[in-house]
């Protein structure tokens, strides 16, 4: 099923972590490297809990793509607790359902009641926002914790000691570092010890935002903006569509095969974007008409890791860096961001610096079985939403009608 949560362990703030009487906290220097979703959150925790944390970020601001992201209750829960819950709710968009779609003629097969049921099962709401406005949310939460250093690439480690080594050929020395540098991370690289690069996964996704104030404007548009979430599922492809930003954008993500391997986002040529989903409902072919700019991605993998810390116990990968996935469950800063969680809490606790080791043992053993499920799930969702039309599609469809059936009971 896409989108919805894993179930999840509870998970203490660094300010609810138990300390022992006498024992003293003691602060380390700590280096993340990438001011992503995952850095950043972890960054916010660490700093919060009294270590020194820097965080080394490439590009040369705090950034975001212009596209939306789902936050599910696993995350939501999580950012309440951490005091953001409010900003998030003022500025995402809760939707009422999800319903899943025939490419073709746009017939719902399958349909879930989200909104308030999502509070009432799991103490938290599914929301879709603007990832430049979480992105912002969780920079100006973390900021007075942290040191932030823009443009500042790493290109090397030395997880021994452990330093940093920026393009600028500033060398860094610090006591702990999270390589929290995406999908193409270069700590990983550095960790694994051995070529291990991003592989294609075949397929791609276009990015792209329309203004609900054009949608309303056409009848058979209005209902997308009102209704919730929207899945259109067709022969190797699908698109997503949801309001963010309140409900004053519409954000569709539209994947397809692609051969091309190019790891950088570009722009796209919207008529060549259109051709790609001619096949689809006429609701889906108006959105598209609407539509003056959009952005690819080649969508990447990484094989499954045995280990994301440095075998001396200093260095550990976090988010996409150690467990990158199809977004084809909506989970992948989901991890990231509970990957901060868990580490944030943990490293709370330090009092000898001989800890930290075992504190990122327990990290990883915490966190790497149910990344890896996440990873696994997002790519059978792959084959699920891509059938070709035929009985395995039929089968699908059929299910995804009875479990509808039992939902609107
Ligand atoms: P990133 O966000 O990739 O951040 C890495 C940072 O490191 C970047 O800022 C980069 O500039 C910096 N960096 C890289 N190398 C260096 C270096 N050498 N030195 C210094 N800095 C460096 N997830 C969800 O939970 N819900 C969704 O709805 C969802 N939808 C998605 C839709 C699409 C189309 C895609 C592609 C992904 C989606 N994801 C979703 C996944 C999610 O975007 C990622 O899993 C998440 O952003 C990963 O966060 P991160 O912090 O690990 O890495």
């Amino acid at each position: 099923t896409p989108s919805l949560p894993p179930s999840q362990p509870q998970l203490t703030t660094s300010k609810e972590a138990p300390t022992k009487a006498g024992d003293k906290f003691l602060p380390l220097d700590i280096a993340v490297v990438g001011a992503g979703l995952g850095g950043l959150a972890a960054a916010y925790l660490l700093g919060r809990a009294g270590h020194r944390v820097t965080v080394f970020e490439a590009a040369s601001t705090i950034s975001d793509v212009g596209a939306g992201i789902q936050l599910s209750p696993n995350v939501t829960r999580l950012l309440a607790r951490w005091g953001l819950g409010e900003q998030v709710k003022e500025l995402a968009f809760v939707p009422e359902t999800l319903s899943l779609r025939r490419y073709k003629n746009g017939e719902v097969v399958g349909w879930r009641k989200w909104g308030e049921i999502m509070e009432r099962d799991y103490g938290a709401p599914y929301c879709h926002i603007h990832r430049a406005d979480i992105h912002n949310i969780l920079f100006e939460h973390a900021k007075p914790h942290i040191n932030f250093r823009p443009n500042s690439t790493v290109v090397s480690i030395d997880p021994s000691a452990p330093s940093l080594t920026l393009a600028s050929g500033e060398i860094i020395r610090t006591q702990v570092v999270i390589g929290a540098d995406g999908v193409h991370s270069r700590i990983r690289s550095i960790l694994v010890g051995e070529p291990d690069s991003a592989t294609p996964t075949g397929d791609a996704a276009y990015r792209t935002l329309i203004p609900t104030s054009l949608m309303l404007k056409d009848p058979e548009l209005k209902d997308l903006v009102n209704e919730g979430a929207n899945c259109w599922m067709g022969p190797k492809r699908h698109v997503v569509g949801y309001c963010v930003r309140r409900k004053e954008l519409y954000n569709l993500v539209l994947i397809h095969p692609c051969k091309v391997t190019n790891e950088n986002t570009r722009e796209v040529d919207c008529d060549v974007m259109r051709k790609d989903f001619e096949g689809f409902e006429p609701r889906v072919q108006k959105l598209l008409s609407l539509v003056d700019s959009a952005l690819v991605w080649s969508l990447m993998d990484r094989k499954p890791l045995d280990s994301w810390v440095h075998k001396d116990g200093k260095v550990c990968l976090l988010g996409d860096a150690c467990h990158p996935m199809l977004p084809y469950r909506a989970q992948g800063a989901a991890m990231a961001i509970e990957d901060a969680a868990v580490l944030g809490n943990l490293l709370s606790r330090v009092t000898q610096r001989n800890q930290v080791p075992v504190l990122l043992q327990a990290y990883q053993e915490l966190r790497l079985p149910r990344a890896t499920l996440a990873q696994d799930e997002s790519r059978m969702n792959q084959s699920t939403f891509h059938l070709e039309d035929g009985p395995d599609q039929e089968r699908r469809d059929n299910s995804m009608r009875a479990a509808m059936e039992v939902a609107l009971k």
